[in-house]
């Protein structure tokens, strides 16, 4: 894979005026450090310094982040979040990423994992999740947590959640009963960081995201009655606007921090 990135890369090197690189890597990634922890879905990431590599072959500067982290610099700089002062973003699909970004900077906690915004425990006795734990947002509201409710709730084992969008949106009785629970539960875990943080806009992005009014209008208005009443008036959730290509541009973004 690396051989493939270094390859594609050098292409760009060829025709463009290269001056720095930026990645935005599916999985834990240590920012300080600029290594690559591991991928939750790829064996042998383990522990890569992809940057020193990359830069090696590239002749420039590269840095690396997670890409949920590079997503919602993407969406703060080129898309949705433009012009705000802080912004909090969700991507919504196969699972569930979250970054947030404070005047400009991504905000990386003090082990530089903050923003896993997925992660939120909304049920105690929910689903398992992909990081161990048990009703986190993401085990109850990807792509994938939709389209299992949809089968377990409509028999159908081959649906996706854009079927279930789809199927709600013309009215479908049990779809639209889905889509109600999948909100409310969405609105759960985007109250209570609305409640922790303030954000001033709060992106929703990913392939979810692509259901539009059917998802983001009841999603406000759930969120608007679970935030403390001092946000209530300032609740502004944004569909992303650069869809896929948020990473890609928030990689151009943190290129040019270097
Ligand atoms: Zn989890």
């Amino acid at each position: 894979m690396i051989e493939q990135v270094i390859q594609l890369s050098r292409d760009l090197c060829d025709r463009h005026d290269v001056s720095a690189a930026g990645v935005g890597f599916g999985g834990p990634v240590d920012f300080a450090d600029q290594r690559v922890i591991n991928s939750t879905h790829v064996s042998g990431w383990d522990e890569v310094r992809l940057p020193d590599i990359l830069s090696k072959a590239l002749g420039v500067p590269v840095v690396v982040d997670n890409d949920a982290n590079v997503g919602a610099l993407g969406e703060y700089v080129y898309g949705a979040g433009r012009g705000a002062s802080s912004e909090v973003y969700y991507t919504i699909s196969t699972g569930i990423g979250g970054g947030i970004v404070i005047d400009g900077e991504i905000y990386r906690g003090a082990n530089g994992n903050a923003g896993e915004l997925g992660h939120d425990p909304i049920l105690r006795s929910g689903p398992k999740c992909a990081c161990g734990n048990r009703g986190c947002l993401e085990a109850l509201c990807s792509g994938p947590a939709i389209a299992r409710r949809a089968s377990r709730k409509m028999g159908d084992k081959a649906t996706t959640a854009k079927a279930v969008f789809d199927a709600a949106r013309v009215g479908d009785p049990a779809a639209g009963e889905i889509v109600s629970e999948v909100v409310e539960l969405l609105a759960m875990g985007v109250a209570s960081t609305i409640n922790a943080l303030a954000p001033q806009v709060v992106v929703i992005g990913g392939g979810v995201s692509r259901a539009g009014a059917i998802l983001f209008e009841p999603l406000r208005s759930s969120v608007r009655d679970r935030v403390m009443p001092v946000h209530r008036e300032d609740v502004r959730i944004l569909q992303a606007k650069r869809g896929d290509n948020a990473v890609l541009l928030g990689a151009v973004a943190l290129a040019h921090s270097l």
